[in-house]
């Protein structure tokens, strides 16, 4: 760590950094009582949980009242900025939804080709395993196929 004239840390971190000695031989770095990192941590953890427990997309809502049953506190926008962190970590990837709130699913998920179906009763969506193929027949002549997305709808078991 490179430090200025005044003892203080050039680095421009979150953390207030204090306890600096002037000598410049022992550095002592102090953190604010409350720790957010640690927080921070707890609610990543709560919201990759509840992903691994559902098995399905997720939206920011569920996801929310999936992890709050961890973390009573946790608030919708606490969400919202932990599923950015994780999404921009590359663990969670968006499933792009037309006309409704995205969702998020594992990128571990998101790696194996497979496709989704949509409730319409409850709105959830789930994993269905399983492609049909052969859809580089009705690609019209001289097109190329580089990929496709898939979504069944109707009513899962639970509203049928
Ligand atoms: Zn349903
Ligand atoms: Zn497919």
């Amino acid at each position: 760590m490179l430090l200025n004239g005044n003892g203080m840390s050039t680095t421009n971190d979150n953390c207030l950094s204090f306890g600096v000695l002037k000598a410049g031989l022992i550095s002592i770095q102090r953190y604010p009582e409350v720790v957010p990192v640690q927080r921070q941590t707890k609610q990543m953890q709560a919201i990759r949980d509840a992903f691994v427990h559902a098995g399905r997309p997720l939206s920011i809502d569920e996801l929310h009242d999936l992890a709050a049953k961890d973390i009573t506190s946790l608030g919708q926008r606490t969400v919202y900025r932990a599923v950015r962190k994780l999404e921009d970590a590359g663990d969670i990837v968006s499933v792009p939804v037309p006309g409704s709130a995205d969702r998020y699913e594992l990128a571990s998920a998101a790696s194996t080709h497979h496709h989704h179906f949509h409730c319409t009763g409850c709105d959830r969506y789930f994993d269905i395993h399983g492609c049909p193929g052969g859809l580089n027949k009705l690609v019209p002549e001289g097109f190329q196929l580089e990929h496709h997305d898939l979504t069944l709808s109707g009513l899962c078991a639970s509203c049928a």
